[in-house]
């Protein structure tokens, strides 16, 4: 049982002012596996009092000494590696093996990349003759994050704000706290200065509102469902704070009729099952020409076969799902599809056999979906794929655009060229080509109501900085 209900406020570990304890679910075993406080408006309060002190200082570092201290960061960071890894199977029933290399490996890419981007990045140029334009830390970041990928969304939230001289308040989901309070551990034993990073536990109701109205909060970093999402943006509006927002998605991947199909159809339905399906970007709608959808159901439930499901600490591609609640959401949505008559091809309602305790979901693919269904719709966030087919490209894109969310979009072809002239037409962020894989440099959010953010890489600094212009005389 892991005691974690100090908060992290001002460099120490203290008491929260008030708020309940609240026990945290193993996935696994739907036992509680430990204890966090779920603390209140006046944490927040102290929180943002130590951080606005803080960024007097740290606004003013230089770019040496925030490289020197990332680069500490890293090294504490590594010494954590299993920590994180161990408690990443705890509190989200992350597989092992994926916790250890995809999960927490992502983190060391933030910090690397951050580290790389500040020894050159430019926080001011000359324009014109008489104007210098500086980009300078904004202030007080609150962050709120999710806990589908926890060290991702928290990494790549703190590395460009201490790379930019901001300092922060954060609340990670009170769903996955473990991973949140070992990166405290770790920013302290890295020498992050006192009052810098302050962690806060708590609802989002609470806690999550009471950063995202906050007059002593600069701009407000949220990760999270659409949902909750503009609830931060209408109590930020109050303030003029600004909102950087990266929400869900819903993203198509189209195999275009050139494209390998057994290929492109088995690669799609491991990158949705992994993680079980809990990934904001994953390819969750699979588009076929309308001629090939009962051999590309075929592969799919064919690939299916081999998506291991079982107890984390073993060797398994699929874990359970995170809580009772999304277990049951998914089972709400798997009943949906039916009722609307898409076709049920494998898996469905209810627990794999023989895991008959832990949120274990089963591998689920169902073919003929039309887009209007709320399967092709909502977000599920489990291990659903839906095939829909499609008559000819001009066809495929729009029902590709056809969604709320433009978090993804994924193009399969036996050329990139023709891949890339379909993605050049899809609203989404980000568009993968066959079968590529992640980009720390890559700017990463959503178009439409996916977002209007940008995270990791260069692109991120930016997002965490002022524009000021400072303005000479002509001259005489
Ligand atoms: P969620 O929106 O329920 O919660 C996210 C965080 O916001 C949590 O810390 C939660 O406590 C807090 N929160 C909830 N309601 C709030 C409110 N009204 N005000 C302030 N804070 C509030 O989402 P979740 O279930 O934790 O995560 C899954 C969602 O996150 C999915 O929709 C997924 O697509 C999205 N997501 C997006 C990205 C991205 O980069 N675009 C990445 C990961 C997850």
């Amino acid at each position: 049982m892991r005691d974690y209900r100090q908060v992290y406020i001002d460099g120490a570990w203290v008491d929260p002012q008030g708020g309940d304890a609240m026990e945290v679910i193993s996935p696994v075993t739907e036992r509680p596996i430990g204890q966090i406080t779920l603390a209140t408006a006046a944490d927040v309060d102290r929180a943002v009092e130590a951080a606005r002190r803080a960024f007097r200082s740290f606004s003013r570092t230089t770019r040496q000494e925030r490289i020197d201290l990332l680069g500490s960061v890293l090294a504490s960071f590594a010494k954590r590696h299993q920590d994180l890894a161990d408690a990443l199977v705890e509190e989200l029933g992350a597989p092992a093996t994926f916790a250890k290399d995809l999960q927490v490996g992502v983190g060391f890419l933030h910090l690397q990349t951050g580290i790389e981007v500040l020894k050159t990045y430019a926080f001011e140029h000359a324009q014109g003759g008489r104007t210098t334009v500086r980009r300078e830390a904004i202030g007080v970041i609150g962050m709120i994050t999710p806990w589908n990928w926890p060290i991702n969304q928290i990494m790549c939230k703190i590395v460009p704000a201490l790379a930019t001289g901001n300092t922060m308040v954060h609340k990670p989901s009170e769903v996955t706290p473990f991973t949140a309070h070992i990166i405290a551990e770790i920013l302290h034993e890295a020498g992050v200065p006192q009052g810098v990073y302050n962690l806060v536990n708590g609802t989002g109701s609470t806690v999550g509102a009471a950063i995202s109205g906050h007059p002593g909060i600069d701009m407000v970093s949220f990760t999270g469902s659409t949902r909750a999402g503009i609830d931060v943006a209408k109590r930020a509006a109050d303030h003029v704070t600004r909102v950087h927002q990266e929400l869900g998605g819903k993203s198509p991947n189209i195999v275009l009729d050139d494209a390998d199909l057994r290929k492109a159809v088995t690669e799609s339905v491991y990158r949705l099952m992994m993680n079980s399906g809990q990934t904001c970007h994953a390819p969750t709608r699979l588009l076929v020409p309308a001629a090939k959808l009962q051999q590309a159901t075929e592969f799919a439930v064919q690939a299916v076969q081999s998506v291991k499901v079982g107890d984390p600490n073993e060797d398994v591609y699929m874990g359970p799902v995170v809580s009772e609640r999304q277990w049951t959401r998914i089972q709400e949505l798997i009943r949906q599809g039916i009722a609307e008559g898409a076709t049920l091809a494998v898996g469905g309602e209810g627990r794999p056999k023989g895991l008959e305790t832990g949120y274990y979901v089963r591998p689920t693919i169902f073919t003929n979906v039309r887009n209007d269904m709320t399967i092709a719709r909502e977000e599920i966030f489990g291990p659903v794929l839906c095939i829909l087919s499609y008559r000819d490209v001009e066809d495929a894109i729009s029902i590709a655009n056809d969604t709320i969310y433009g978090l993804a979009a994924y193009v399969q072809s036996a050329t990139d060229a023709h891949a890339e002239e379909v993605a050049a037409r899809l609203q989404a962020g980000t568009v993968y080509i066959n079968g590529a894989g992640e980009d720390p440099e890559a700017p990463f959010g959503g178009y439409k109501m996916s977002g209007n953010g940008r995270e990791w890489g260069e692109i991120a600094f930016g997002e965490f900085l002022e524009t000021k212009a400072v303005i000479r005389r002509e001259a005489a």
